[in-house]
């Protein structure tokens, strides 16, 4: 079986102590591919060091995704803008992300929000890159943005995708992917997130950690890593009444296409 985690924050100081055996218990479930998730101008250099390995290779393929989080785009500065596009130029730069929407917290400058996922939007286009969204508490205002500019030609995946089958509709009108991590694993307040994740188009669904964050159950409350995706996998066989291998197979093909081929 062969499986990507389509997002992991792999640069994330709390697999600083066993980053490599953390790529071998992935490699060991059947993981041959990592989008390494750098949504912060911290994450940026450490990010791509892991991706822009030396020799020996690691035994999972790495891929690296570089944007401003929402939550980065308060401290964001000009300055910023300059490095972000010297990451994504960079030869192991495989998408734009994550960038998106968050108001979860009350206070945040939702126009300020808006104004920088729009121009990550149109980095995307000019990169030739597809996008990793964020979201929390914004879904409108999210897909009100969307259909503003348009999904860059190469698509994206909503990420932790959280929404219910009305929203999932809608992102999958607009030509996006849905990600699917731990959070359909948990037991409580999962209905609506289950039911979109039943009613997902086989071509358009695939599967991510989000680690460090968001551990699948069982693991629920430990620290996460990529190997952990087989859990979502065994989740979704569950919700969805398909074969670990059907679904290997459908979201491996869908990440390949989206993110650019494993062989790297
Ligand atoms: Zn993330």
């Amino acid at each position: 079986m062969s499986l990507w985690d389509t997002h992991c924050h792999l640069a994330d100081a709390r697999f600083d102590a066993d980053r490599a055996m953390v790529l071998e218990r992935a490699h060991d479930a059947g993981v041959e591919a990592i989008v390494v998730v750098a949504a912060e101008p911290d994450a940026w250099a450490p990010s791509a060091a892991i991706v822009d390995h030396g020799t020996p290779p690691p035994p999972v393929a790495l891929r690296a995704a570089y944007g401003l989080h929402p939550h980065a785009v308060p401290g964001a500065a000009q300055a910023h803008w300059a490095d972000l596009r010297r990451w994504l130029s960079t030869p192991g730069a495989a998408a734009v992300g994550e960038i998106g929407l968050d108001y979860h917290r009350g206070d945040v400058d939702r126009p300020r929000q808006r104004e920088w996922f729009a121009r990550q939007l149109d980095l995307a286009v000019e990169f030739h890159l597809p996008v990793i969204l964020h979201e929390r508490d914004a879904a409108d205002d999210l897909l009100d943005v969307l259909r503003g500019t348009g999904l860059p030609p190469r698509g994206g995946v909503w990420h932790c995708f959280s929404g219910g089958p009305d929203v999932a509709a809608a992102a999958l009108r607009l030509g996006l992917h849905l990600g699917f991590g731990g959070l359909v694993t948990f037991r409580a307040g999962t209905d609506a997130v289950r039911r979109a994740a039943a009613a997902c188009p086989v071509e358009r669904l695939l599967v991510e950690t989000d680690a460090p964050y968001l551990a699948p159950e069982p693991h629920r409350g430990r620290r996460n890593e990529p190997a952990r995706v087989a859990d979502v996998v065994t989740c979704l066989c569950g919700i969805r009444g398909q074969t670990p291998e059907e679904i290997a197979v459908s979201t491996t093909v869908n990440a390949g296409l989206l993110f650019g081929g494993a062989g790297v």
